[in-house]
């Protein structure tokens, strides 16, 4: 198609069109596997870093497609924070995780969950309604749940999502600021925000032992999380030496392969029952 150029001349833009073809399906498709129940929930597991006892998953959402197979997030979030499906998307997985983790508590594992939740929701205040309803739905304390926010969701527009933020801190669901330093951040939003916990991406851990400049990345974060007094959770831990380290530098919680990759619910209460035995 022809778009209208700066100066008022045709600009052919074959590749956004490609573009456009492709993410158009993916978000009909996305659509319907909302509806059909296409989408599972993978649990990794998080451990403390002193004891190794698991202490919560993080929900990661995969798209079991009719056609394509098992999808990743990277294949259909994109397409779903740009096309407002990420809301249902959000709702859907918060819903599932909750009746997770109550038939967990049902069987004798009270496993926290954290759920990563898209940038939109923040902007819509309702969200901590919603949030709460859920909770009340399962009946599972609200300190279960903990959310995954990224800097860019608060960024688009920090005041409302500070409110919105602040409600949720007021409700009791704990707060946590994924791939910090990865974005357009500020570090000053961390004074203002609510949040309980920051996650350090994995593109400064796992590399920590071999470049120095993810290592003093790291060492900085940690310094200033624990400066403003919080939780420190390291992403992307695959090797012992690194849990080591980051032990060594204080770091209160690990996630990586080196403790688990995601797995489906059947499989994490197999690997739970071996890890704490
Ligand atoms: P994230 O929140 O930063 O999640 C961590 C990603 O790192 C996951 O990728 C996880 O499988 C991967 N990972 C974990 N441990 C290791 C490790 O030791 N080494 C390496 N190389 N990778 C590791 P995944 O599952 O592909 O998810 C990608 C992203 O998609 C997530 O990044 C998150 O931003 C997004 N995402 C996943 N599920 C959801 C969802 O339900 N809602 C929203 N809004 N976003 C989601
Ligand atoms: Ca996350
Ligand atoms: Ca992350
Ligand atoms: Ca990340």
């Amino acid at each position: 198609a022809a778009k209208r150029g700066r100066l008022g001349t045709a600009v052919y833009e074959p590749v956004l069109d490609e573009y456009s073809t492709a993410q158009l399906t993916v978000i009909s498709d996305l659509r319907h596997a909302l509806d059909h129940g296409e989408l599972v929930l993978h649990y990794q597991p998080k451990a403390t870093v002193r004891s190794g006892a698991v202490c919560g998953v993080e929900v990661l959402t995969r798209w079991q497609h009719p056609q394509r197979g098992l999808l990743g997030p990277d294949q259909f979030i994109p397409a779903a924070e740009d096309s407002g499906l990420i809301e249902p998307l959000t709702q859907y997985v918060l819903d599932r995780a909750l009746a997770q983790c109550h038939a967990w508590h049902t069987s004798g594992w009270d496993v926290p969950v954290s759920v990563n939740v898209g940038a939109q929701c923040l902007h819509n205040r309702t969200f901590p309604d919603q949030v709460e309803a859920v909770l009340a739905r399962y009946g599972r304390p609200v300190e279960t749940l903990t959310l995954e926010i990224t800097e860019s969701a608060i960024i688009a527009d920090p005041q409302c999502a500070t409110e919105v933020l602040g409600r949720l801190r007021d409700l009791g669901v704990r707060l946590s600021i994924d791939d910090f330093g990865t974005g357009y951040s500020s570090i000053a939003y961390l004074r203002t925000m609510p949040v309980h916990e920051m996650k350090i991406d994995r593109s400064f851990t796992t590399n920590m032992l071999t470049d120095a400049s993810s290592n003093a990345i790291t060492r900085s974060l940690l310094g200033l999380a624990h400066n403003l007094e919080l939780e420190v959770v390291a992403e992307g831990v695959e090797d012992h030496e690194t849990w080591r380290v980051l032990a060594a530098l204080g770091c209160d919680i690990v996630q990586g392969y080196c403790l688990s990759k995601p797995l489906p619910a059947e499989e994490f209460v197999a690997w739970l029952d071996r890890h704490e035995s």
